[in-house]
């Protein structure tokens, strides 16, 4: 049995980066001293003392030049001390979970600690949160009345916090024909899921690059990508987003020529995962989720067969170019990376634990195989050589056949 105060990865890491934002008065004021400790004691420790003891004699402008900078420094970590304790503060109160918290009045988006409820603050402190519905998808947002416009969270559609404005239908839906507001990314009637809406709001390319600087970790990864937009979503939200990005993967992967693109493939598929890993915690019996997972899994099949496809490629070009000894061919790691750490396979695994107890689940490819590819690092950590991709082949072969036995039964 599943514990109902359970958080999925996203949302514990969430938390975790919102307690960490510094929001309160107290961890303000910790910071400060700290610094100010630092302040004081640090020119002291590394440059005078030192100088002193070894006896060096400086030359009386160097060392008032000193002291100014060393009483600036003093001076800097006191501003920061005290602006910590006079900054004002304003007390927030979760409307989904009641948990109440004294945080800088400066503060306009508000993730709840406790919970990882989205709360939106305007400028004037006195105002309560009000619960306003999203014109267009209906979700709940807590916002204050002056906060102006915001995006909300499930939809793309921009939303006003004093009132609630029906958005202006601007285009028809590709799959039912009725009309949509033009930053929606989901059609509200039939859930095709448009795809120039949606890629506003994600980037693969920046996703990447966040990866890449940042390592293997899904937090920076979605926290870097939009924010606290990601926050607000409730279950129905997370699932359009799932879609939304399988959508773009499935765009993407017949036009991919280099392998780099299937790195950004992979790390988008991991963030479509814990987005499932969140409609999964928030409404388990959702009748989507199977066909989502199948889905998944498809467009994974579909990366393996890519990867297949552009290697044996490469192999085929360098093994023409020369016969006998033929080179193996030379990959930037930065294109490299992300098929080596495959990050999506953790969040697969994690969601087959809870899903599999699930009606309508008719099992995945049961298994998942990890570093599927061979690497030798050279030219000093900037590329790197395929000296094997034998499991590539393997695994891109286990699920064409899984495919074949179990083709979706209805679209996710
Ligand atoms: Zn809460
Ligand atoms: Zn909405
Ligand atoms: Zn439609």
């Amino acid at each position: 049995m599943e514990n109902p105060t359970a958080k999925s990865l996203f949302r514990t890491e969430m938390i975790d980066y919102a307690r960490s934002r510094n929001p309160t008065q107290r961890k303000g004021l910790k910071a400060g001293l700290i610094f100010l400790a630092f302040a004081i004691v640090a020119p002291l420790l590394l440059i005078e003392l030192p100088l002193v003891a070894a006896g060096i004699v400086v030359f009386e402008t160097m060392r008032v030049a000193f002291y100014i900078c060393w009483f600036a420094l003093v001076a800097a970590a006191i501003v920061v001390t005290v602006r910590s304790i006079v900054r004002p503060t304003r007390r927030v109160t979760c409307w989904k979970c009641n948990y109440g918290q004294d945080i800088f009045a400066d503060i306009r988006k508000y993730v709840c600690t406790e919970c990882g409820n989205l709360t939106l603050l305007g400028n004037d402190k006195m105002l309560v949160p009000q619960l306003s519905d999203c014109p267009y998808c209906g979700l709940r947002t807590a916002v204050t009345s002056d906060y102006g416009i915001f995006v909300c969270s499930n939809c793309g559609v921009s939303r006003d916090s004093e009132k609630a404005v029906a958005p202006q239908l601007e285009r028809p839906c590709p799959r039912c024909g009725t009309r949509l507001p033009n930053e929606a990314f989901f059609c509200s009637s039939c859930s095709q899921t448009i795809l120039a809406g949606f890629h506003r709001r994600v980037d693969f390319a920046f996703l990447e690059r966040l990866y890449l600087r940042l390592g293997n970790d899904l937090r920076y990864m979605r926290w870097g990508q939009t924010e606290p937009w990601d926050a607000g979503r409730d279950a129905s939200g997370h699932l359009i987003y799932a879609r939304a990005i399988l959508d773009s993967i499935e765009s993407v992967l017949p036009k991919a020529e280099k392998i780099n693109v299937l790195g950004r493939c992979l790390l988008a598929l991991a963030n479509a995962l814990v987005a499932v890993e969140d409609v999964l915690l928030d409404s388990p019996n959702n009748s989507m989720l199977p066909g989502v997972l199948h889905r998944v899994d498809e467009i994974y099949s579909g990366v393996l067969a890519a990867e297949l496809r552009l290697l044996d490629l490469e192999v085929d070009v360098s093994s023409r170019l020369d016969v006998g000894s033929a080179p193996k061919p030379k990959y930037p790691l930065v294109d490299l990376r992300v098929l080596i750490d495959e990050p999506h396979i953790t969040a697969r695994k994690r969601i087959e634990n809870r899903i599999s107890k699930l009606d309508g689940y008719s099992g995945g490819p049961g298994s998942w195989q990890e570093r599927l590819l061979k690497v030798t690092v050279v030219d000093e950590g900037k590329a790197g050589i395929i000296e094997d991709f034998s499991k590539v082949r393997d695994e891109a072969q286990r699920f064409t056949d899984w495919r074949l036995h179990h083709p979706a039964t209805e679209l996710g």
